[in-house]
């Protein structure tokens, strides 16, 4: 096993749990009995851990980066290992276009192996263990606060899933209905409130002066109706964890930036703004904000203000309530720290 520095190597293992894409794999894996590992970035032993806290157990599992195709679950010595590709979890989330729910669901369905037992049978590589892991992963992504579509993705890639059915790898119309399945079930459970997701990977990332967006780098200071309501203090100032992202999904809807509004669970109240302290939110509530598209902005700013809006993010906003007073809509922007 490699320390903080070193590079080191798994072998002679038994049993293994891989996360395959096709025949030609799963034969050369038959073969495979010394894989090359290192240690992971900060980024992947923090996803691993936001995995494990959310289901309520200890981070004891061994992370590794290593020479594999993608990714597998391990026994060695009775420590339980995960190893996955050097480049793959930011590999796939790119390909996901998702903010990092297909690498959590690669974690996830590893932990998943490890937390089923798969490696106590004599063949832990079987289908009814895959979609075993499978159904774990497809719950945890819903309790982190996936959506179903973001939930099943890395099973619909290519390079990760093959529509063929293997001696001992469930093909993919198996893999997404069962994940389906987990996902509608847990969400029932949930009674359609999602929990809050965890803090997305860059909380820690200083965005230094591009972590705060006021009406000017929105473009909206000429707004008379903004100056008005700001002069009036009639808009609220709130903070909150963002805990669902809805897109503008109109094919004539042509803007950098195509999320509509972003729901926030309100974590501090702004009781304290108003004289009428009845005219606040309350801490718990959640609420819908339309965002403004940054379509002014640079790139680089478009860039940042998107990755501020990620969820799980925590947020200080400000914004003003219109038309039927269900509405409210966005003017100010910071990213805050969990
Ligand atoms: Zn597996």
């Amino acid at each position: 096993m490699p320390t903080k520095k070193d590079k080191g190597v798994v072998e002679n293992f038994k049993k293994a749990c891989f996360f395959v894409s096709s025949q030609k794999e799963i034969d050369s894996l038959k073969k495979v009995s010394k894989i090359d590992i290192e240690l992971p970035t900060n980024r992947e032993i923090e996803q691993v851990r936001q995995i494990t806290d959310f289901i309520g157990l200890p981070q004891n599992f061994g992370i590794y980066k290593g020479n594999i195709r993608n990714a597998m679950a391990v026994v060695i010595n009775g420590k339980r290992i995960i190893i996955f590709r050097k480049d793959l979890l930011r590999r796939i989330d790119r390909a996901g276009g998702s903010e990092y729910w297909s690498s959590m669901f690669i974690l996830a369905h590893e932990i998943g192996h490890h937390l089923s037992n798969h490696f106590s049978t004599d063949s832990p590589n079987s289908k009814d263990t895959e979609l075993e892991a499978d159904f774990f992963a497809g719950s945890v992504l819903c309790r982190l606060g996936a959506s179903l579509e973001e939930t099943i993705k890395p099973v619909s890639f290519g390079f990760l899933t093959t529509s063929m059915d293997h001696n001992n790898h469930p093909d993919k119309k198996s893999r997404v209905a069962m994940i389906t399945n987990a996902w509608n079930s847990t969400n029932l459970q949930l009674n359609n409130t999602f929990a809050v997701p965890p803090p997305p990977p860059d909380d820690d990332v200083d965005f230094g002066t591009q972590s705060i967006f006021t009406p000017e780098d929105f473009h909206l200071m000429h707004d008379d109706l903004l100056n008005n309501i700001i002069e009036n203090k009639s808009y609220y100032e709130l903070e909150g964890i963002i805990t669902r992202i809805h897109y503008n999904d109109s094919i004539y809807f042509n803007s950098p930036n195509n999320i509509q509004e972003i729901q926030v669970e309100i974590t501090k109240d702004n009781t304290g703004f108003y004289e009428n302290k009845e005219s606040g939110v309350k801490i718990g509530t959640r609420i819908l904000v339309q965002v403004p598209t940054g379509e002014e902005m640079c790139h680089a700013c478009i860039r940042n203000y998107l990755s501020i809006l990620a969820r799980g993010r925590k947020i200080r906003f400000k914004t003003y309530i219109y038309g039927s007073g269900l509405d409210s809509y966005m003017f100010y922007l910071e990213k805050l720290k969990r």
